[in-house]
């Protein structure tokens, strides 16, 4: 699998259904055959990104 964001292949997993992109820091958590895209803030907050994607580019292929 690849980042859904930068197309990275550089994916570090956190958890099952969890990875983190080491490019462009942000987090891809998988949930009923779609990821959802977090970015981390600086303070440790999560910030959804899934408004950025369609639901087409999310679906786990
Ligand atoms: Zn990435």
């Amino acid at each position: 699998m690849h980042c859904i964001n930068c197309q990275s292949k550089n994916l570090g997993k956190i958890a099952p259904d969890h990875y983190y992109c080491w490019n462009c820091f942000i987090e891809l958590r998988k949930k009923h055959d779609i990821f959802h895209i977090d970015e981390v803030d600086l303070d440790g907050s999560l910030l959804s990104l899934d408004d950025l994607f369609t639901e087409a580019e999310r679906r786990v292929q």
